[in-house]
């Protein structure tokens, strides 16, 4: 294979990077990266990080001797042009480096706000660790906060900026909070338990403009008149994957990096992973390009394995967390396509799962405070299995007894 390069270091990167090193791969392995820290997790940037006192290291996947301990180069520097004849990586810094072969693991990034004043100081948005740093530093009791999107990621902030005492609106366009993820079943809940810790939930309406006096967010405006005041807005309406070197290196893009289903581009020497990679599945028919932590160590994994020469069809199945105020929420399988939803467990006692159908055929498991339907989506789904919708609904049905 000769070196492989990595470009991006995060939850795919470093993966790939490990896994590699794990599995005996003993040529070069340069990761670069180009956000000042050291590897680090993304998840808790909305979550336990935004509300503790730990620091950045508390982050970290491994500290830095990991990376020496295991020779894998960890370069700090921006990938800015890749030669697929020559088969060189050239970074912002100047140097070059060669590939025997190269990964895209580039993620991905904020879909930015396009309305006036949106470029303001208080306009803040979520992703890397800055962006949590900076935002754990400024919010305090009393500030007024417009949350625009209903996504995990704002209703995440919105329910720390809660219990941190500040005043939460969260405006979101569709008719429903988690309306592209989740079923009705799930916002619904959601939404009561965000308006019952006093968080103000606005559906159906747009963000017309922010506010500002002399440079100082005073509010917003919003599509059906209504202004809302505000210190702070915190974006969360989405990623854009990070494509652009990848197409100018002639590779084939569209809403990610065009992989088959061994996550290989249309040059033998080129993978991409992870949230920039739009992949061929087995597992649903057609491309699917999936943000989750899931979603990018798996990918690295079967990259990994097929670098050390055990080439296997990428066929991972999707779950996904997110915790919101004192409520876990999980999902097991993907939920696209469904025409019926079994509800088991108790809503009002706040532990129920949606279970998720086309016809009698199980597509997924939505979970709030049951980890156990989770975990049983998990291994029943990842073998291809099912339950019927009558056993779903079933309480004394052992769910157990379904996995073989
Ligand atoms: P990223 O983690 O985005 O890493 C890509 C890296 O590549 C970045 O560091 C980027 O700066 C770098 N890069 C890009 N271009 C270049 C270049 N040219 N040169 C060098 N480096 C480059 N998922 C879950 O499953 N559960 C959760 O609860 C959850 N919570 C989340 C909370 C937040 C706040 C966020 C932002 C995401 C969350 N996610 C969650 C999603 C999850 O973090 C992502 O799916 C995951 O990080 C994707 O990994 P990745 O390596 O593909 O991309």
């Amino acid at each position: 294979t000769g070196s492989v390069i990595i470009v991006g270091a995060g939850h795919a990167g470093f993966q790939l990077a490990a896994s590699l090193r794990q599995a005996g791969f003993a040529e070069r392995i340069a990761l670069i990266n180009d956000e000042g820290h050291l590897p680090y997790q993304r998840p808790p940037l909305s979550k336990g990080y935004l509300k503790g006192t730990g620091g950045p290291e508390t982050l970290m996947f491994r500290p830095d001797k990991f990376y020496q301990d295991n020779k894998i180069d960890l370069i700090t520097d921006r990938a800015q042009a890749i030669d697929r004849n020559a088969r060189k990586v050239a970074l912002a810094s100047g140097t070059s480096l060669d590939y025997g072969h190269l990964v895209f693991a580039t993620g991905a990034r904020n879909r930015l706000l396009d309305i006036p004043n949106a470029k303001l100081d208080a306009v803040r948005y979520l992703r890397i660790l800055d962006e949590s740093q900076a935002l754990r530093d400024l919010i305090a009791p009393g500030m007024r906060v417009v949350v625009i999107g209903a996504g995990f990621i704002g209703l995440e902030f919105a329910a720390t900026a809660r219990a941190k005492g500040l005043e939460v609106d969260v405006v979101e366009l569709a008719s429903r909070v988690m309306a592209r993820a989740v079923t009705a079943e799930i916002s619904e809940f959601s939404q009561s338990r965000h308006s019952a810790a006093g968080i103000r939930i606005h559906l159906g309406v747009q963000v017309t403009a922010i506010e500002a006096d002399g440079g100082k967010v005073t509010g917003v405006s919003l599509s059906n008149g209504t202004h809302i005041p505000a210190d702070l807005v915190v974006v969360g309406v989405g990623v854009l994957p990070n494509v652009e070197l990848a197409a100018e290196a002639g590779l084939p893009v569209a809403s990610g990096i065009i992989v088959d289903e061994h996550l290989l581009t249309a040059d033998p020497n080129v993978s991409a992973i992870g949230d920039c990679a739009l992949y061929t599945s087995k597992r649903f028919g057609g491309s699917l390009r999936l943000e989750s932590v899931q979603n990018a160590t798996d990918h690295a994994r079967c990259v990994a394995s097929r670098l050390t020469g055990k080439t296997e069809v990428y066929d991972g199945l999707p779950w996904f967390w997110s915790d919101q105020g004192p409520d876990k929420l999980q999902m097991a399988g993907l939920t696209t396509g469904y025409d019926r939803v079994v509800v088991r467990g108790d809503r009002a006692q706040g532990a129920f799962s949606a279970f998720c159908y086309r016809g009698d055929k199980l597509l997924g498991i939505e979970s709030v405070n049951r980890a156990g339907d989770h975990m049983f989506g998990r291994r029943l789904l990842g073998a291809g299995g099912s339950i019927t919708p009558e056993q779903a609904a079933d309480a004394s049905f052992d769910l157990k007894s379904a996995l073989t």
